[in-house]
C-alpha cells in the first residue's frame, strides 16, 4: 500500500466539537491519524459554548473545573505544554452554599476552615466528615482512576469491576451514602448535591458519585483565565497546531454506511466526507436516530435507548450588570425551602413553583469577563426534562427569568434590574434545538447504575465496527472530566483498531 492509501485508510471523522469530541480529535491527531471535526453550530464547545454580548463575556455551560490533570494529559499526549495554551486559576472557596434562612456554609479546601464550620453545625459530625472523605477517596481511586477511562465493552468487564463496585457500596445513592457519615440535614445537603453537576439525582444515583468530592479536595477547584470559552478555544488550538482541521456550521445529516461499514458523513447540502472511522460526539439519541435512523442498526439502537431515563434540563439566564457585587463569591449555590422534594421533581415532574439555583459570578476571578467595573453573571435552575414536564418555554422563559430575578434581588443582588444590561435565556426546549439532546435533557442518560459502564452506550458500536461513540452519553458520563475520559477510551479503542 502507497502512502497516500494508507492516509486515506487512516483518516477519522468526529461529529461534534463539544468538549468530548474535541479530546477525541486531539488523540487521534496526536496518534498521527488525520482527522476533522465537524461541528453544526458557528463555534465549538457545544454545551460550552460562549456568548459575546456588549463586552461581557457569557459561559454558556461548564464553570467549575475539576482534575486539571485530565485536561493537562491531553497537552502531554500531544507533546505540548498546557502553560502554552489555558491558564486555569485557583477558585476559593470552591462554593458558598446558602439556605434561605441566612446561613451559608463555606465549601473550601482547607480542613481547619470546614472541620470549624461543620463543628459549628453539628459537633458529632466532624469526625464523620473525616469517614466521608476516606471513603470518597476510595471511590475515587476504583471509580474514576482506575475505570474511568475503561470502555466497558463486554458485560464480563462489568463483572470485574463487580466486587470493586460491591465493596463500595455502590447500589446505595449518593444521599444514602452521605447520611450513613453525617447527621446534619444542611451538611447533607453540602455534601450530597454535587452529583447535580453531572445530572444526577443525589437520592437515585449510585454513591460512585460522591468521587466528585475527592476528586475536588484532591486537585482543587479551578476556573480557566478568560473563561471555559477560553480552554476550548486552547484545545482547538492545539488540534490545529497538530494538523487536524476543524469545520464549523457543518451540520452532519447522516452517516453513511456501506456492507455494514460507516464509510463518510453526510453534510447538510450533500457533500459528502469520507473517513475510515467516524466517532460521534453528538447527542446519542440524535447519532442513532437523525444520523443513522435510515439503517436497522440506527432504527433499533434509537428505540432501544428512548425507553432509558434521561438526566433533567436546565434554565440558564445569563446576565450583565453594571455594577460589580463585592458581596459574592464565584461559585454559590442558593438552596430553596425544599430539597428533597424538590429534586424528586426535577427528575420526575411535574414543574415546581419553586427552585433552587446555581449563581456564576466568574469576575470574582476573572474581572476581564466584563467592561471594567460590571459583572458577568449566569445563573441556572435545574427543571425537568421535555419528556416530564411537557412547558412551552415560549412563553414560561421569560416569566421564569422574571421569577428567578425577584428572587436574586431580595436575597443576592440588591438592585439587579436597575443595573441590568443585558440578558439571555436558554431553555430545555433551546437543548433540543440547537444541541440536538433528546428530551431537552441537559446531561444526556441519567447517571445512575443501570445505566453506567457497560450499561450505558458503549465507546464502539455493536454493529458498525468502525462507528465510535465519545461524550456525555456513554461511558463513564458527563461533566468535563467525565468526556476526557470517554474520549481517552474512545481514542485507545480507535487507534487500537487502526493497528
Ligand atoms: C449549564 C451547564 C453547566 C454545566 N456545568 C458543569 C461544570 O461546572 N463542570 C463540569 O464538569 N460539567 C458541567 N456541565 C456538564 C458538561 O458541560 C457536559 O457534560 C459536557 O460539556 C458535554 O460535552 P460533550 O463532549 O458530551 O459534548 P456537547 O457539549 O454535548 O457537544 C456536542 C456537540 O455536537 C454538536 N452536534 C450535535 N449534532 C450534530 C450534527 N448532526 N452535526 C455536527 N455537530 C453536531 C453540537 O452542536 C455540540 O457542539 C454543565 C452542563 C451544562 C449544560
Amino acid at each position: 500500500m502507497n502512502a497516500l492509501n494508507l492516509e486515506q485508510e487512516r483518516r477519522a471523522v468526529v461529529i461534534g466539537a463539544g468538549i468530548g469530541g474535541i479530546a477525541l480529535a486531539i488523540r487521534l491527531q496526536a496518534g498521527g491519524v488525520p482527522t476533522t471535526l465537524v461541528e453544526a453550530r458557528d463555534k465549538p464547545g457545544g454545551r460550552a459554548y460562549v456568548y459575546q454580548d456588549q463586552g461581557f463575556t457569557f459561559d454558556a455551560g461548564p464553570t467549575v473545573i475539576t482534575d486539571p490533570s485530565a485536561i493537562e494529559e491531553l497537552f502531554t499526549a500531544a507533546g505540548k505544554r498546557m502553560s502554552d495554551y489555558v491558564e486555569l486559576l485557583p477558585v476559593a472557596p470552591f462554593y458558598r452554599l446558602c439556605w434561605e434562612d441566612g446561613s451559608h456554609f463555606d465549601y473550601a479546601n482547607d480542613q481547619e476552615a470546614l472541620d470549624r464550620q461543620i463543628h459549628a453545625r453539628n459537633p458529632a459530625d466532624v469526625a464523620g466528615y473525616r469517614r466521608f472523605l476516606a471513603y470518597s477517596e476510595a471511590v475515587m481511586q476504583e471509580g474514576y482512576l482506575k475505570l474511568g477511562a475503561v470502555p466497558f465493552l463486554s458485560f464480563r468487564s462489568m463483572v470485574q469491576a463487580g466486587p470493586q463496585l460491591a465493596r463500595l457500596q455502590a447500589w446505595r445513592s449518593v444521599y444514602g451514602m452521605v447520611s450513613r457519615f453525617i447527621q446534619d440535614e444542611h451538611l447533607r445537603q453540602v455534601f450530597s448535591f454535587h452529583s447535580l453537576l453531572v445530572g444526577g439525582n443525589p437520592f437515585a444515583t449510585s454513591s460512585i458519585y460522591t468521587l466528585i468530592h475527592a476528586l475536588e479536595r484532591r486537585w482543587g477547584v479551578w476556573f480557566p483565565r478568560g473563561g471555559t470559552g477560553a480552554l476550548v478555544a486552547g484545545l482547538v488550538r492545539l488540534f490545529e497546531d497538530l494538523g487536524g482541521r476543524l469545520e464549523l456550521n457543518a451540520p452532519v445529516e447522516r452517516i453513511r454506511v456501506d456492507g455494514g461499514r460507516a464509510i463518510g458523513v453526510q453534510l447538510q447540502g450533500g457533500s459528502l466526507l469520507r473517513a475510515d472511522r467516524i466517532a460521534s460526539n453528538a447527542d446519542v439519541v440524535h447519532t442513532y436516530d437523525k444520523l443513522l435512523g435510515h439503517e436497522a442498526r440506527g432504527k433499533d439502537e434509537a428505540k432501544r435507548l428512548k425507553s432509558k431515563r434521561f438526566s433533567m434540563s436546565l434554565i440558564v439566564v445569563h446576565f450583565g450588570l453594571r455594577r460589580r457585587h463585592e458581596q459574592l463569591q464565584h461559585h454559590t449555590v442558593c438552596f430553596g425551602a425544599r430539597y428533597r422534594e424538590l429534586i424528586q421533581e426535577i427528575f420526575k415532574g411535574p414543574m415546581a413553583e419553586d427552585f433552587s439555583l446555581y449563581l456564576h459570578a466568574p469576575c470574582v476571578t476573572d474581572p476581564s469577563l466584563a467592561p471594567p467595573g460590571c459583572g458577568s453573571h449566569y445563573v441556572l435552575a435545574p427543571v425537568p426534562h421535555l419528556g416530564h414536564a411537557p412547558v412551552d418555554w415560549e412563553v414560561e422563559g421569560p416569566r421564569y427569568r422574571d421569577r428567578i430575578f425577584d428572587y436574586l434581588e431580595r436575597r443576592y443582588i440588591p438592585n439587579l434590574r436597575a443595573d441590568l444590561v443585558t440578558s439571555r435565556v436558554f431553555t430545555p426546549a433551546d437543548f433540543r434545538d440547537q444541541l440536538g439532546a433528546h428530551l431537552g435533557s441537559a446531561f444526556s442518560l441519567e447517571p445512575v447504575l443501570t445505566q453506567s459502564a457497560w450499561f450505558r452506550p458503549h465507546n464502539r458500536d455493536a454493529v458498525i465496527p468502525n462507528l465510535y461513540l465519545a461524550g456525555a452519553g456513554t461511558h463513564p458520563g458527563a461533566g468535563v472530566p467525565g468526556v476526557i475520559g470517554s474520549a481517552k477510551a474512545t481514542a485507545r479503542l480507535m487507534l487500537e483498531d487502526m493497528t
